[in-house]
């Protein structure tokens, strides 16, 4: 009889771990947005949040710190005249 409640216990342990994969996470970083090179890419290649102040608080938003992560002005990767089709 013992056993039968342990498997019980064991059921919903794993259905109540079910519902919380499923759950949806807080959102993201955008981390396509960290400057390359900066802090925050470094820190995040390092496994770890950045832990400047103002990116820390940033990050609390879901954002990336504008401060150090600015947003690059030219336009990204110049489109060439792609070769007609061939
Ligand atoms: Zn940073
Ligand atoms: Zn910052």
């Amino acid at each position: 009889m013992k056993n039968l409640l342990r498997l019980l216990a064991l059921v919903a342990v794993c259905s109540s771990l079910a519902i919380a994969a499923t759950t949806p996470a807080a959102p993201a970083v955008d981390k396509s947005k960290f400057k390359t090179g900066g802090c925050c890419d470094k820190a995040e290649k390092g496994g770890k949040p950045c832990a400047h102040p103002c990116c820390v608080k940033a990050a609390k938003d879901s954002k990336v710190c504008e401060k150090c992560n600015p947003v690059a002005k030219d336009a990204p990767a110049p489109a060439k005249d792609a070769p007609a089709t061939k």
